[in-house]
Parts: structure tokens; C-alpha cells; sequence
């Protein structure tokens, strides 16, 4: 059997993050930063965690003419993802987050979506047919309109929480929120919009839903947490394939808790992404769940 294939239509952000010993107040310059520059956005990481894992990965996505596109783009494009469907815009800049981080490890984050604002319905394709993954860092429009033209399975991941129509909570199979933003949305509404819902509880591991009711639980192997930056993401790429490999629920669900476990174990989001085989050997040796093998593979 081939490998599902997914399209993710959501951000690609270049994050510019400044290490320093103080975060500063309104006014305030702090000297003595140390910087660095990594691909993010939620989408981009979402569409790498779900190739990582082995799918066919496809981005819907608008960058900058400019070379943070490039930056932002680089290890989806070594890792195989098809960015045929992520075109740079001539009069706006790839989507930046300028993040400042102290020594004590509280941040300071501006987000300048740029280009993603800009990802406008009348780009997306005439009919998405591989499976949906989105989130709201693009315009709630685009990501409902993409929602429609999708012929398959959706899995909506409900981040960062914003209001969204009720519509679009119903058409999705798969809503995928953590604490806190099951308590913007609030539970009962979640629960009613049906289908699946996972609610993750960051080193809790995460709960699974099915039309309101609770059908799965799992806790992460522990891990040596150093960063968790990007295992939610890890967890929405690993949570929609296993789902569309047939796993069953319960299998899915401490799957993708493991991919989000071994992420938190790395720096950095994209660069700490785990595979495929580094999720099961986490599996195995913390005495978890015996990893599921699809079809085709032993
Ligand atoms: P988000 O990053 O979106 O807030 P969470 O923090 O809930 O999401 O993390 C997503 C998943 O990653 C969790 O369900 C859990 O399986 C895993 N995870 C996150 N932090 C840790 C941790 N410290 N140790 C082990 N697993 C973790």
C-alpha cells in the first residue's frame, strides 16, 4: 500500500530568535543577545512532522520574494515535501516571529504574518483530494474554503485560538486542541462539533474523543524534555497519519504521543522532528505500546 498522502494548507514563519539575560520592558534595549534563525509557522512544521513520519506530504502556503522564503523553506525542501503549492508573493515578506528568550527561559514572541496573511482563498487549488491538515495561522477564510474543497478526511488543528464558525468545527473528522485552547473553544462545544477530538496535556499525553465521548488515553514515554517547541505539532503530523493508516484509536493516539515526546527531546521545532524510526524505537525501549506497522512494511 502507498504512503497516505496529506496536504497541509497553513503558515511558514522564519523564526529570528534573540537569547539575552533579562527580557526587556517597554522602552528598554537589552545588549549581550545571542541569535539565531530557524524554519517554523505551524503549518511548515506540521506538514514536515507528517513526511517525517512517512507520508506523501504536499504545503499550501504564500512566502516572501525574499531570502528568509528560503530559510523558511529549506528542511521541508531537503526532506521532500512538495512545495509546488507554496508561491512567494511579490509585495509582501515571509512571515516572521521575532522571539526574545531569557536566561531563565521566559519569551517574548511579535508575530508578523506577512505572506501568510496574505494566502488568500482564490490560491488554493480546485479540489484538495488527499487529506486536510490545517491550523489558523492563515486567514480563517482561507483555511474554511480549503476545508471545502477537501474531498477527504480533515484534521484541524484549532491553533493559536481564535474564533472560528461552528460549520467549520462540524466538517472537520478530526479537531486537535491543547488545554489551553480547549478552554478558550470550551469542551462542550468541541465535544459537540462530533467526530474525533484530541485533547493533548502536554508530559499528561493526551485524550481522545469520538462524538463527545472519551475512547482513548495515553501517556508519553518519559522523555529528557529539553525543548518542547513544536510537539504539539509533532503530535497533529503523527495523529492524522496514523489515523489514516487504520490504526486503531488507542494505537494512534500513544503513537502520536511518542512522536511529541521525542520531539520535546531536541532544540528547536523543525530540526528536532523525530522520524519514524526513532518514534518506535522510543516506543519500544520505554516499554510502550508495540509500534504498528502499515501495510508494505515490517
Ligand atoms: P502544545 O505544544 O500544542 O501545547 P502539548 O504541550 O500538549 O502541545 O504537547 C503535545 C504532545 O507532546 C503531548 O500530548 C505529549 O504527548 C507530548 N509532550 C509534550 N511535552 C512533553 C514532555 N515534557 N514529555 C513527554 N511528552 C511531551
Amino acid at each position: 500500500m502507498s504512503a497516505p498522502r496529506i496536504t497541509v494548507a497553513g503558515s511558514v514563519n522564519l523564526d529570528l530568535v534573540a537569547r539575552c539575560e533579562i527580557l526587556p520592558g517597554p522602552g528598554e534595549t537589552v545588549l549581550g543577545g545571542v541569535f539565531d534563525r530557524h524554519p517554523g509557522g505551524k503549518g511548515a512544521n506540521q506538514a514536515l512532522a507528517a513526511r517525517r513520519l512517512g507520508a506523501d506530504v504536499s504545503l499550501l502556503a504564500r512566502v516572501g520574494a525574499d531570502n528568509e522564503a528560503e530559510l523558511a523553506l529549506a528542511l521541508l525542501r531537503r526532506d521532500g515535501v512538495d512545495l509546488s503549492g507554496c508561491a512567494a508573493t511579490q509585495d509582501t515578506p515571509t512571515g516572521v516571529a521575532l522571539i526574545a528568550v531569557s536566561e531563565a527561559g521566559e519569551n517574548q514572541i511579535v508575530v508578523a504574518p506577512g505572506a501568510n496573511g496574505a494566502f488568500a482563498p482564490e490560491h488554493l487549488p480546485e479540489v484538495i483530494e488527499d487529506a486536510l491538515i490545517g491550523q489558523l495561522e492563515i486567514p480563517v477564510a482561507t483555511l474554511a474554503a480549503a476545508v471545502d474543497l477537501c474531498t477527504g478526511f480533515v484534521a484541524l488543528n484549532l491553533a493559536p485560538a481564535l474564533p472560528v464558525p461552528d460549520a467549520l468545527l462540524a466538517r472537520a473528522d478530526l479537531l486537535i486542541v491543547n488545554e489551553s485552547e480547549a478552554a478558550f473553544y470550551g469542551e462542550t462545544r468541541l465535544r459537540a462539533a462530533g467526530g474525533l477530538l484530541a485533547v493533548t496535556l502536554g508530559a499528561k499525553g493526551a485524550e481522545l474523543y469520538r462524538d463527545g465521548e472519551l475512547i482513548a488515553k495515553a501517556v508519553p514515554p518519559t522523555v529528557h524534555a529539553i525543548d518542547t517547541t513544536g510537539a504539539g505539532d509533532a503530535f497533529v503530523g503523527a495523529l492524522t497519519l496514523a489515523l489514516l493508516e487504520g490504526q486503531p484509536t488507542e494505537e494512534a493516539l500513544a503513537f502520536a504521543c511518542a512522536a511529541g515526546a521525542a520531539c520535546a527531546t531536541g532544540p528547536g521545532a523543525q530540526p528536532a522532528l523525530p522520524s519514524r524510526a526513532q518514534v518506535e524505537a522510543l516506543m519500544v525501549s520505554t516499554g510502550g505500546l508495540t509500534p504498528h506497522h502499515p501495510p508494505g512494511r515490517v
